[in-house]
């Protein structure tokens, strides 16, 4: 049913039949949490074997000690394992803690305090700016944010952000210092930029001679209904003369453990050697029990893809019900879009302009909380309102079907609303 070309009566009545559906649900008192991507107890649970196994030898192969300080790039073995998964030189890797968040965090303190490579620091350089590919993930934003850095929204295509529009802006404005990605599965909508996209930012002249692509490949093998894959962007951006502009993360924070896991930086060797200098200021030594942990228990890059099959398992279930769900209550009333992601940790849908924030406040009131309305643009400003992050892998399944009931009834109910308010 076109809910929106129904007459003014035919929405009247449909809005009485909705809220009553409304009220019985919000009588059962539910307590849903469909906010965060957090794996579920039973994600995390495929890691109690790896927990609980003995470490058979604590000496590395480089004869340092585990559990002693030191290693400050971290385990030559886990190092390893990362090079081989994500296909980058070990020499230009550092592994770190548990965050990779952490190390995008660290990073950009650094270009704020002691600026890179010889240029001024980004703290004495005026206003600086970032590009923000928006619908984005909240924490990126929240970072570049706290630091007093100006955000420029960059609207997503299928293909990646405008890159139209960024050659343009970062060819005429030095301020503009940077840019977050999430190049593969992008947080929230699961764009895969496709290889012009990639080969574009490698190669596009920038006017700030230390302009910086934070390369967040959080997802990089996080595939769910095809594998797909991106360029090597820090071959392409040496190739094209910009060795330096990429710092690439990546974690096992969602193959493991978000609070127990490993994260990796990448970039140009210049910019490695750098880093390693500031993080031995920093720290003496990553956690190397856990780095040797995971090494020994994954053994190589395809210990970790079979993990990702078991994982996958696990959430294409999820995923096929919030689409069902999705395709059945909503596909021909023209209150919603959406596509289907082919892998990553989100579903992103978008509502009728002005209904977003109503939604989600909708579904809270029956106990079903979203991610924020907002939360996935620079200042949580969503422009149009319409955009919503569903994040379908933490509630048990028979949860997520309760919860995306509701979201389905919510969309409905506001997007009636609004065509009465018209
Ligand atoms: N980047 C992206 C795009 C994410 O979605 C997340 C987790 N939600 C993170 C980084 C956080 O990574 P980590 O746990 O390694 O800090």
């Amino acid at each position: 049913m076109k809910v929106t070309e129904l007459s003014r009566e035919e929405l009247l009545a449909l809005e009485s039949e909705l809220q009553a559906k409304y009220d019985a649900y919000k009588a059962k008192g539910h307590k849903l949490d469909m906010s965060r991507g957090k794996p579920s107890s039973l994600q995390l649970d495929i890691n109690n074997e790896m927990l609980a196994m003995p470490l058979d030898s604590y000496i590395l192969e480089n004869g340092l000690d585990v559990r002693n300080y030191g290693g400050v790039d971290g385990t030559v073995e886990m190092r390893r394992l990362f090079s081989e998964l994500v296909d980058i030189p070990m020499a230009q890797i550092i592994v770190g803690g548990n965050s990779s968040l952490n190390m995008m965090y660290d990073m950009m303190m650094r270009l704020f305090m002691f600026g890179t490579l010889g240029h001024k620091p980004w703290k004495d350089a005026g206003k600086i700016k970032f590009l923000c590919p928006s619908p984005g993930y909240d924490r990126h934003f929240a970072i570049t944010q706290a630091m007093g850095v100006e955000m420029i929204t960059i609207p997503m295509t299928p293909t990646g952000p405008d890159m139209d529009m960024i050659e343009k802006l970062v060819a005429e404005d030095e301020t503009i210092k940077g840019m977050w990605s999430i190049p593969l599965y992008s947080n929230p909508q699961g764009i895969i930029y496709s290889d012009e996209t990639v080969r574009r930012l490698a190669s596009m002249k920038t006017a700030a001679p230390d302009f910086r692509i934070f390369w967040d490949n959080a997802y990089g093998v996080h595939h769910l209904f095809s594998e797909n894959s991106i360029p090597d962007i820090l071959k392409l951006s040496a190739e094209a003369g910009n060795p330096d502009r990429v710092l690439y993360y990546f974690s096992t924070s969602k193959i493991t453990l978000p609070g127990g896991g490993v994260a990796m930086m990448a970039g140009g060797e210049a910019t490695i050697a750098e880093a390693k200098k500031h993080i031995g200021i920093q720290t003496i030594g990553p956690d190397k029990v856990n780095q040797i942990r995971h090494a020994k228990y994954f053994k190589n890059a395809e210990g970790i893809r079979v993990r990702m099959k078991a994982l996958a398992e696990q959430m294409v279930p999820k995923y096929e019900l919030v689409l069902n769900l999705l395709e059945s209550e909503l596909a021909d009333t023209g209150l919603l879009t959406w596509t289907k992601p082919e892998g990553g940790y989100f579903i992103t849908v978008d509502t009728l302009p002005g209904c977003a924030k109503a939604t989600v406040a909708l579904a809270k009131e029956a106990g079903v909380v979203l991610t924020g309305a907002g939360a996935t643009y620079p200042y949580g400003i969503d422009p149009r309102d319409t955009n919503i992050r569903l994040a379908p892998s933490y509630p048990p399944i028979d949860e997520l079907q309760a919860a995306m009931e509701l979201f389905c009834l919510c969309v409905k109910l506001v997007g009636v609303r609004k065509l009465l308010e018209a």
